[in-house]
């Protein structure tokens, strides 16, 4: 079966949604494939945190120098100058506008008084969406495309992309149930199929260190293939390499512990002695090897109310309350005795550790390990303790763009028709991609792809 259209988005994650919209609304039409049964890809199980500088939040926590260059700088020199600048630029350039667009357009809320400080970034600049996880974003860009009438075929895997005697792209070949369809599309294709941390045999492939002993924290449509579809299409790969483990995960199942994200407001990482090892809010790559080279290559991440209070996640995620408790991954306790029965970790090691911690609190005072947030005084409980270990999560690695959002070729040209964005793409994040900036990435690419593939279409006739 045949069908055309203006543009046609392959993944329904975040990327592919905010592209699907934008060339909707630029006057094209637009059909979504999804190889999945679902929409949401990784988009929908990330914690979602979504950076932008000069948000509104940031003048509520006195935070006014914030800039869009010096958030540029901080995902550069996070990547250790690997990405492309101007791409980077374009993100950190278009990022208040398009957390404006979801939440004035989209309609995601998001918390009006929090941000979070991850790891690398030298501002407080992180939108935290209501609770905590993508579902706030993807049911509501879900919901704007079924407004819009754009279809989402689900189950409908793309294979292939067509190419015309020019070079252009103009479709994609696409199976579902053993079926071939076809897609075409007369302004161009916008690749939004993620990245392939799920692919075990693709990671070891680009970095050898990660082999089984990691698990994944990604959904299981992030498999990559689309990334070969790509490479046969003409479009260069890039920083396939970078592959980041995000450190704190579940052990039994390799997923994020979103309930540790107390973390960013004064959670402590320690070892089975009972000791601090590295800065809680240090680069994600920082923390991982700092785990594996612990005794057992785990930590345990605790935290007290006093943090709890300000960061939420106990009640922002109680799913994963419940079920770490019952496998024994976490435990709630009144005290430090508890906390240590449970851990097993020497009580007066505990007790040291705390004492130290509450003997440097506020910014600036942590002489031990520089948390560049400030420690918080964990005299008093109650107290949250989860067993945590690094996991596969996100592919820095994949299609080279330029800032347009369009795919080039290995001598650095344009591949006509073709546009990528969001995972699947290759020079945002360089060998790190810092906390929050996921989907900043996928929203401010998405639209630029959406929106160029649509006028493509229209100035084309
Ligand atoms: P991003 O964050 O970049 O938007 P996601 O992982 O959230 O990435 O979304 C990517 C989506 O693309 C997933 O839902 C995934 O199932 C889908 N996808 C991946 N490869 C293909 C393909 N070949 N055909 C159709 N959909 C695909």
């Amino acid at each position: 079966a045949k069908s055309t259209y203006d543009v046609v988005v392959v993944g329904a994650g975040g990327a592919g949604f905010a592209a699907a919209i934008e060339a909707k609304n630029t006057g094209a039409s637009v059909v979504m494939l999804e190889k999945m049964p679902t929409v949401g890809g990784n988009s929908l199980i990330s914690g979602a945190e979504m950076n932008a500088a000069r948000n509104w939040v940031q003048p509520k926590l006195g935070i006014l120098d914030d800039s869009a260059e010096r958030h540029a700088q901080d995902t550069y020199i996070g990547g250790d100058k690997k990405g492309d600048l101007e791409v980077i630029r374009t993100m950190t350039g278009n990022a208040l506008s398009a957390a404006k667009w979801a939440r004035d357009y989209i309609g995601v809320r998001f918390e009006p008084d929090n941000l979070f400080m991850f790891g690398g970034h030298t501002r407080k600049r992180a939108l935290i969406p209501y609770g905590q996880t993508g579902t706030e974003f993807i049911t509501k860009l879900y919901a704007k495309a079924n407004e819009l009438k754009i279809p989402v075929i689900t189950n409908m895997k793309a294979v292939e992309l067509i190419k015309d005697a020019s070079g252009r792209v103009v479709g994609v070949k696409a199976t579902m149930n053993g079926q071939n369809y076809e897609f075409d599309a007369k302004g161009g294709v916008v690749l939004a199929t993620g990245g392939f941390g799920h692919n075990a045999a693709m990671v070891k492939k680009y970095d050898p260190s990660l082999d089984e002993r990691f698990k994944s924290t990604d959904s299981p449509s992030a498999t990559g293939e689309a990334l070969y579809m790509a490479e046969r299409a003409g479009a260069e790969l890039v920083n396939m390499q970078y592959i980041q483990t995000y450190p704190i995960c579940d052990p039994v199942s390799g997923s994020i512990e979103l309930i540790a994200d107390a973390r960013f407001d004064g959670a402590i990482l320690i070892n089975q002695k009972g000791q601090r090892f590295v800065e809680e809010l240090g680069r994600r790559d920082v923390i991982s090897h700092a785990i594996l080279a612990q005794p057992g290559s785990y930590c345990w991440v605790l935290w007290n109310d006093k943090i709890g209070n300000i960061s939420k996640t106990v009640e922002a995620h109680p799913d994963e309350y419940s079920v770490f408790t019952k496998t024994g991954t976490m435990k709630t306790c009144g005290d430090l005795k508890c906390i240590a029965e449970f851990t097993k970790i020497p009580y007066s090691n505990l007790k040291a550790t705390i004492d130290r911690v509450d003997s440097m609190t506020g910014p600036g005072n942590d002489k031990d390990f520089h948390n560049r947030g400030g420690l918080v005084d964990m005299s008093q409980g109650k107290y949250y303790v989860v067993k945590a270990v690094p996991s596969i999560h996100h592919t820095m690695g994949g299609i080279r763009i330029n800032p347009k959002s369009q795919a080039l070729d290995k001598n650095g040209k344009v591949i006509p028709g073709l546009y990528a964005a969001g995972e699947v793409t290759g020079v945002t994040h360089g060998t790190n991609r810092l906390g929050g900036n996921a989907y900043a990435d996928i929203l401010v690419f998405g639209r630029i792809a959406g929106e160029g593939a649509a006028w493509d279409a229209l100035s084309l006739g």
